[in-house]
């Protein structure tokens, strides 16, 4: 699921759980949940050199940058930071993910269970209807964010 719908989920859960420690297992829990519906999915690079061509990841990320810091910004939210938060464990799996390719870091063994089941509920298919699928997805996590930040202002 691409880098912009975790992070759109993670705001969504953010203007609804004032609590970090709630919002932090939904965010993440969210991650989860989301990739397990009808998704195309970039690849994650194998290596740093790939990790810095030019490729959609960049542009997924920098629209997850832009919906984690931007709407909250512009809809004058108070306690920003509790929506940075949301977003970054929302989007952390694929963070985690991407770091055991290039860091062997695995002290308590629950790496390997966390990875099989982060790979294993992957719902991908092919472009076009992964695509469409995602963008009705984090339309609706917009929606959500929206229709509180309304509330909040
Ligand atoms: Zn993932």
């Amino acid at each position: 699921m691409l880098t912009t719908v975790h992070a759109a989920a993670g705001i969504a859960l953010a203007g609804r759980l004032k609590r970090p420690v709630w919002l932090i297992v939904a965010a993440f829990s969210s991650h989860l949940v989301l990739d397990a519906l009808p998704h195309w999915d970039r690849i994650l690079p194998y290596n740093l050199a790939s990790f810095f061509q030019p490729n959609w990841l960049w542009l997924d990320f920098a629209l997850a940058g832009l919906v984690t810091f931007a709407l909250p910004a512009w809809f004058k939210l108070r306690r920003q930071c509790l929506y940075w938060l949301g977003a970054f464990f929302a989007v952390l799996p694929d963070g985690l993910t991407f770091l055991d390719r290039f860091i062997d870091f695995n002290p308590w063994g629950w790496h390997d269970a966390f990875f099989a089941l982060h790979g294993g509920i992957q719902l991908v298919v092919t472009f076009v209807p992964g695509i469409l699928f995602q963008l009705g997805t984090l339309a609706i996590m917009l929606f959500l964010f929206i229709h509180k930040a309304k509330q909040d202002v």
